[in-house]
């Protein structure tokens, strides 16, 4: 399954850390009511596991792991390691694009319910990323470990060096060469970051997103995947969020910080997601037309939304034995 054009045209101009920037609007809309609101109805059934995209194996191996008795953490993690292992998957673990080096580089997080987080960037020759972040995140001091420190952490740890670059991700990265020139265009089918969010039986709520970010990058590029409060965000007495598509704009907007806090504030996952999409389009520099962000997110009663700009994004849910795959609502209504 691949999403074509899911990301079109966006430009590398303007990529950077703008932590910080988006929460001040939020701080003045409405007042804290989570309380209210968590107290005021019944939870759904729970467990559950909600992902971005269709990936219903990853769902049901994350099902699998609450069935057998283990974790939230456990299930996010199981999760995100069948598309890691998936190399018919090219923006995930083994199998994915390569930067336009030819170097396969991996973004992940995840983070507990405890308010804990782990992270690895840019992290080379190791499948599971998502479990060299949980290691990072339970053996070490620390939340976010890059590049060959990572690699070095992950081979002390016990995982084992692979190529990534698969013969037919390999010949797909030098066709592109030829036809782009090596200029840094991102317009390529490389959209299917998995981000997992579980909500175990007691309403625990812990998340995981891994990914291989842009096909094609700039060597060195680091996306929102990885960042705590962008590409995923925990908050155990509110909720959870996480984020796919053009990172530099979730990055720029802190999205799934930004979604939580609107949770915290009153809105219902539903509605965070789409205010949180609308703080990117109402930008006025914005050029949302070409690019494509969708987040995903889930409250303590686990209530579920999702939104993104443009069409053709989806959430998969685990709920009640049940796999489903919807398709989510979008900001732009006027595409065909
Ligand atoms: N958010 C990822 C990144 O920018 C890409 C994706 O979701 O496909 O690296």
């Amino acid at each position: 399954m691949k999403r074509r054009n899911f990301i079109k045209n966006a430009s590398l101009s303007g990529v950077g850390l703008a932590i910080g920037t988006s929460l001040t609007n939020c701080a003045e809309k409405a007042p804290i009511k989570n309380e209210k609101i968590i107290a005021s109805s019944e939870k759904a059934s729970l467990p559950l596991v909600i992902a971005t995209w269709n990936f219903p194996n990853a769902t049901t191996k994350a099902w699998e792991t609450f069935q057998e008795g283990k974790s939230a953490l456990d299930a996010v993690e199981q999760g995100c390691k069948v598309e890691e292992a998936d190399l018919n998957n090219t923006t995930v673990g083994n199998g994915a694009s390569p930067d336009r080096d030819g170097n396969v580089t991996l973004d992940s997080c995840i983070m507990n319910s405890k308010g804990d987080c782990g992270s690895v960037v840019y992290l080379q020759n190791i499948t599971h990323a998502i479990s060299v972040a949980r290691k990072v995140m339970e053996d070490t001091p620390h939340v976010m470990l890059a590049g060959k420190g990572a690699e070095q952490f992950a081979y002390e740890s016990g995982f084992k060096k692979e190529d990534l670059l698969t013969e037919s991700s390999k010949k797909a990265w030098e066709e592109w060469k030829v036809k782009s020139e090596y200029k840094p265009i991102i317009n390529i089918e490389n959209h299917d970051t998995i981000g997992m969010l579980a909500v175990d039986k007691n309403g625990d709520i812990c998340g995981a997103c891994t990914t291989s970010g842009l096909a094609y990058k700039m060597a060195g590029r680091v996306g929102d995947s990885p960042i705590i409060g962008a590409g995923l965000f925990v908050d155990n007495e509110i909720g959870a969020a996480v984020a796919t598509g053009l990172g530099e704009e979730v990055m720029k907007t802190v999205g799934s910080f930004l979604v939580v806090e609107l949770m915290r504030q009153g809105k219902s996952p539903q509605e965070a997601c789409e205010e949180a999409i609308k703080r990117i389009v109402s930008k006025p520099n914005s050029n949302y037309k070409n690019f494509q962000v969708g987040y995903i997110a889930v409250n303590k009663k686990g209530e579920t939304g999702s939104y993104s700009i443009h069409k053709n994004f989806s959430m998969s849910k685990f709920q009640d034995g049940k796999n489903t795959n919807t398709q989510s609502d979008y900001f732009i209504k006027e595409e065909k």
